[in-house]
């Protein structure tokens, strides 16, 4: 995150890609996508796409990482080599461990982890294109996986970033406004619980502009969640079409 000369933000109020301020990008979310995993999603937000794969609870692998009253979340958040204009490098890097991380700590709080002892719930997140804002993509994709593989959950968790792009917030930068905007504030939530599970600020912000982040996600949160819900019910009412057919 640097800063530079380039426009982001014309006289108009409108962004690199044509965007509003307060306008995310086309979000389209698919569930079940997988037949081998037990949960899986699909996400596209602008280029972004990602794909998750939840397995478990299953037996904890190795057993001595097994919690006696809790199950215990593993993640996997990786980027293909050819999902960047720089080829990656496949081996993991430093900020992919730390983004696995980041991930799993944003949606602990949304699992009943109690209610599968000595177990583990892996998910694995490849980003199969990435232009800015995976973590928050994966973290809402990841939420709609473990859904979709039944596992109880107090809420779902939806994810979106305030970014700062010629002094002004924004919400949902892309790569161009990542790579060269003033900051940005991934922010993940529980939505109907309204508890924040993720928050993080790359960049210099004034407290105003924090708390004007927070009143400025909601509206995107909202939108997310909506389609969480319609990705996982059209699952469901494709699940039920197809035993109907097969009876
Ligand atoms: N990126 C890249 N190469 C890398 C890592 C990241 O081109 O090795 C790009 C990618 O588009 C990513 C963006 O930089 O989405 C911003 O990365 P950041 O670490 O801020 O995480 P993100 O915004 O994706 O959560």
């Amino acid at each position: 995150m640097k800063n530079s000369n380039i426009q982001l933000i014309d006289e108009s109020g409108k962004r690199v890609d044509g965007r509003y301020p307060n306008e995310m990008r086309r979000l389209r979310i698919e569930a079940g996508v997988l037949k081998n995993a037990d949960g899986s999603a699909y996400i596209e937000l602008g280029n972004n796409k990602i794909i998750v794969a939840v397995y478990g609870p299953h037996e904890s692998t190795p057993k001595y990482l097994a919690e006696p009253d809790r199950a215990v979340i593993r993640c996997r958040y990786s980027m293909a080599p050819f999902s960047v204009s720089d080829r990656k490098s496949p081996s993991p890097s430093r900020r992919e461990v730390e983004l696995s991380m980041v991930i799993r700590q944003a949606l602990e709080p949304a699992v009943f982890l109690n209610e599968y002892p000595r177990t583990m719930i892996d998910v694995f997140i490849e980003v199969l294109e990435a232009d800015g804002g995976t973590r928050t993509a994966s973290i809402t994709a990841a939420a709609v996986a473990l859904a979709d593989a039944g596992i109880a959950m107090r809420d779902l968790v939806s994810a979106i970033a305030i970014g700062k792009v010629g002094g002004r917030l924004v919400v949902d930068l892309n790569g161009l406004e990542d790579q060269y905007g003033e900051g940005d504030m991934p922010i993940a939530m529980m939505p109907q619980l309204n508890y924040v599970t993720l928050f993080q600020a790359d960049g210099v912000f004034t407290p105003q502009e924090i708390e004007d982040a927070f009143r400025m996600v909601a509206d995107p949160i909202k939108k997310i969640y909506r389609e969480q819900k319609r990705a996982l019910k059209k699952k469901y009412v494709d699940v039920v079409r197809e035993v109907e057919k097969s009876e």
